[in-house]
């Protein structure tokens, strides 16, 4: 402070205050203390002026002083990326191998070596897991199922199934078990999945004629008739459904109609809408990611069809709460367990990341011939993920930062990535505002903005958010 002017030395306006421009207004938004407000061009004057200085104007209306005084209250600061192991979740990556072959796969379903974990390697990883939460005082054992496709190894799914249920009742605790899958697998076993696993996400790409040409499991035969009969079976079960469904060029104008779909014949608790990543072997199927203002603009009337049934729809980048310290399970002290033993924070095949320069792994799962081995955790890879989003050249500069928070580090911020916003963060600047204009009861103003594409852009390509006192 010099003469009266605050001059930010906790940079806290650098970090946590950011104003964007909406429609002819501006939100001001404080993500990591949850404070949000829009504001006409006069009253942000008004606002900066304040909070320049500290000298009091008598003029100022007491909201607006209210407001200054808010934002200039001692900020807890950006979260802390100390502290003990504290895993997300124990992955299980049962299997490379997949039952189907879709045209955007980016998970080189088969091809890594050692593609298959063993029963042994299932329960090692899981009894580790068990003993570190006890030790830490934890209650709750969170496992997550990945593949390929996951379902494909039926025998190490049920050992795992099971062991996780007699550790939890031997440590009194309690457990969640999810998995990702395509639904390709017939009653019987759909039946114990719905009736073991927590919480299922299927993915399922729309009607019939999209959904087969998006994931055919060969030539001319696709995977729908299969993913239908699954997500019903899952919809009549104790689990919770969350039906995920990639969006193309070819579904995007049909969202709406999915939506209604999904929420009257699956009743899911809740629906995941995906852009298609861009990637060589779907551009050659003729499948593009879609417009992103077009999405927005599409995911937000399909988000409105859905709340209409109950249903919750989810654009993943928009939905953590601030402060995380990635949108994903990288930094979040995951630890997913390869079948070659490998133990990373990321899901995909070593392959992708290492390509784009990133070193995902955080560990290693060490089988003993006699007895159950363990999880060997290197403290420094943890410590270096949990820093990986704080380090992102374009994010610094967007509102987004503190949750979606470079969106993934694979595809959307690896070193070396683009200054500028690429299409992800078109969509996700959109509907993270929508968002914040939704939880203020401003719903009206996120449908104009949606509804005009000047102001989409004006928002989406905003060169900084950073709040500047100055300005
Ligand atoms: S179901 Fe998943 S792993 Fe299998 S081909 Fe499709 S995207 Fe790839
Ligand atoms: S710049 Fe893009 S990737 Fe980074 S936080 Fe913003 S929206 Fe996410
Ligand atoms: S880095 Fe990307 S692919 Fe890996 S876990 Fe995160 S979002 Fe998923």
């Amino acid at each position: 402070m010099d003469n009266g002017v605050l001059d930010d030395p906790r940079g806290m306006f650098r970090t946590k205050l950011f104003v964007l421009p909406v429609n002819e207004a501006f939100l001001v938004h404080n993500p990591l203390d949850g404070i949000a407000s829009l504001l006409n061009a006069s009253a942000l004057k008004a606002l900066r002026r304040r909070m320049a200085t500290t000298v009091q104007d008598p003029s100022l209306s007491a909201e607006l002083a209210g407001l200054a005084d808010l934002l200039l209250r001692a900020p807890a600061g950006p979260p802390s990326l100390e502290g003990p192991l504290n895993p997300l979740f124990l992955g299980l990556l049962t299997t490379r191998r997949c039952n189907c072959n879709c045209v955007y796969c980016d998970f080189e379903a088969g091809k890594e070596a050692a593609s298959e974990m063993s029963p042994a390697a299932a329960v090692a990883a899981l009894t580790w897991y068990a003993d570190f939460l006890k030790d830490a005082g934890l209650g709750h054992m969170e496992v997550h199922f990945f593949g390929g496709e996951p379902l494909v190894s039926r025998e190490v799914i049920e050992t795992a199934v099971h062991r996780s249920r007699l550790l939890v009742d031997r440590h009194g605790m309690s457990l969640h078990l999810e998995v990702s899958t395509n639904g390709i697998f017939g009653e019987e076993y759909a039946r114990f999945v719905g009736d073991y696993f927590h919480a299922v996400v299927l993915s399922l790409d729309g009607f019939r004629e999209i959904h087969d040409r998006h994931r055919p499991v060969s030539a001319g035969r696709g995977s729908f008739s299969s993913a239908r009969q699954t997500a019903s079976l899952l919809s009549q079960s104790p689990t919770e459904l969350c039906l995920r469904c990639c969006v193309s060029n070819l579904n995007i104008d049909r969202l709406e109609e999915i939506a209604a779909w999904f929420c009257e014949e699956f009743q899911p608790s809740v629906i995941n809408f995906e852009p298609l990543t861009n990637n060589p072997k779907a551009a050659t199927a003729g499948l593009l990611p879609p417009n992103p203002y077009v999405f927005a603009e599409r995911f937000a009337k399909a988000r409105a069809v859905a709340a209409r049934y109950g249903i919750k729809a989810v654009y993943a980048a928009t939905e953590g709460e601030p402060s995380h310290t990635s949108f994903c399970p990288v930094g979040k002290d995951a630890l997913i367990v390869s079948p070659d033993g490998r133990v990373s924070s990321c899901y995909l095949p070593r392959k992708a990341w290492v390509e784009r320069g990133l070193d995902m792994e955080v560990g290693r799962l060490l089988e003993r011939e006699a007895g159950p081995g363990g999880i060997q955790v290197d403290p420094e890879a943890i410590a270096r993920l949990r820093g990986l989003a704080r380090d992102k050249p374009r994010c610094k500069r967007c509102f987004c930062q503190w949750v979606c928070s470079g969106g993934c580090h694979v595809h959307h911020s690896y070193p070396g990535s683009s200054l500028a916003y690429e299409p992800f963060c078109i969509q996700t600047r959109l509907l993270s505002a929508c968002r914040l204009l939704e939880d203020m009861n401003l719903s009206h103003v996120a449908d104009t903005l949606l509804a005009d594409p000047k102001a989409m852009e004006a928002l989406a390509l905003h060169p900084s958010d950073r709040f500047d006192l100055a300005e």
